[in-house]
């Protein structure tokens, strides 16, 4: 039964935050235009840059993911430009839905839901393309709703080819789970939000602009005032944010990029990816079928499908018995899929928790044998032993 404040978040955000990071969280406020406070900010934005791989600049918001993916497409585009959308999912579809009420022209590839976008399908549009009319190309890196993750690198080199279209990317489930390498793979525009991969609570969103985007703002003529971007980078230049910040949540961005980098990138990658494998092989071994392309594993979050047992009275248990919260599935996944996820401040303990909570509860519901639940816990412990 559940005692208080012992509660296991594995949902895809908000996502666990580390001890030190509540701390940090309780501090009294200081003023945002002290040079204390410019200090944080000089050391977040470069540690932040870190993260993302990138010498671009990197803008905070106090906001959710959602507003830096709005304020990178208000910011580089106008009224009645062609972009591409890329839809496999809850949050491609809100893309969609956000280009189009700025007056955008949106084109549409999509892939069903559980499948990943298909990079050829941007090759064959972006290279038909020869007036050059497509301005962006708009996807999400991790679809969150799925479990999918979309090949990024791939679709990257189409939009590169065709060399004037800005990539607007949604990698909120992906930075801090996985390798997005932004100068790399030249992304213009990457969003992201602090709930996620850095383990910190929600409030603050992050946005990567390269100078192609700069470029691209200059021409820009949608509404916009308190995500002016150009706000944003002035206020930089003076390590300085044009509104006030969400102070205490900076310094907690602080703390947890501090924390990451002591652990390192590899090392964190390396987490997800084990965690992401022994979630779903144990899954497999439990009969359970995955909502994703087994090829296409997020590595933040694992959709798995369950046979006559509705989904949300399963995850609902699961919280009643274990303290473990797990994510539902999304409009007509709903009842179909559960999802778990593991994401930012997880470890090997949390995931061996999970299994063992899946497991139980199939087994007191009879779905399996002893001996079944058995095996998962093994097969899951086996995946945590890699590197
Ligand atoms: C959580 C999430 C977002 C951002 O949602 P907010 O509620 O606005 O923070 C965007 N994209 C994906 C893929 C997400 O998982």
């Amino acid at each position: 039964m559940a005692i208080q404040q012992k509660l296991s978040l594995m949902i895809p955000g908000p996502t666990p935050v580390p001890e030190k990071v509540l701390q940090a969280l309780g501090k009294h406020p200081i003023g945002h235009r002290t040079k204390d406070f410019q200090d944080l900010v000089e050391s977040t934005t470069k540690n932040l840059q870190w993260l993302h791989q990138t010498q671009n600049d990197i803008l905070t918001i106090t906001g959710s993911g959602t507003a830096a993916m709005e304020a990178g497409i208000i910011n580089t585009l106008s009224k009645g430009d062609k972009v591409l959308c890329g839809e496999n999912g809850k949050f491609g579809q809100r893309w969609v839905q956000v280009a189009k009420e700025f007056g955008l022209d949106v084109i549409k590839i999509e892939a069903k839901w559980g499948s990943p976008l298909n990079p050829d399908d941007f090759k064959t549009i972006l290279e038909k393309d020869t007036e050059k009319e497509i301005k962006a190309v708009i996807l999400t890196h991790s679809e969150t709703s799925t479990g999918v993750i979309n090949d990024l690198k791939k679709i990257s080199t189409h939009i590169r080819n065709h060399e004037k279209a800005l990539s607007i990317i949604d990698c909120v489930t992906s930075l801090g789970a996985c390798s997005v390498p932004v100068d790399e793979w030249e992304l213009d525009i990457v969003a992201s939000g602090s709930q996620k991969g850095y383990m910190i609570p929600p409030g603050l969103s992050f946005i990567s602009m390269s100078d192609k985007a700069w470029q691209a703002s200059e021409k820009s003529n949608l509404p916009k005032f308190y995500l002016n971007l150009k706000s944003y980078k002035k206020s930089l230049l003076n390590n300085s944010n044009p509104y006030t910040p969400a102070v205490n949540l900076v310094f907690a961005l602080d703390e947890s990029l501090k924390m990451m980098r002591d652990e390192g990138l590899e090392n964190i990658f390396k987490r997800h990816n084990r965690h992401k494998l022994a979630i779903s092989k144990a899954a497999l071994t439990l009969k359970l079928k995955l909502f994703a392309d087994e090829n296409y594993l997020s590595p933040a979050i694992t959709a798995i499908e369950i046979d006559d047992i509705n989904a949300e009275d399963f995850r609902k248990t699961i919280k009643k018995e274990y303290d473990i919260l797990l994510a539902g599935g999304q409009d007509h996944l709903k009842g179909k899929i559960f999802r778990v996820g593991h994401l930012g401040y997880v470890n090997d303990r949390d995931i061996i928790s999970v299994v063992a909570a899946i497991s139980n509860t199939l087994l007191n519901q009879n779905k399996i044998s002893s001996k079944e639940a058995g095996e998962a816990l093994k097969v899951a412990s086996n995946y945590l032993k890699i590197n």
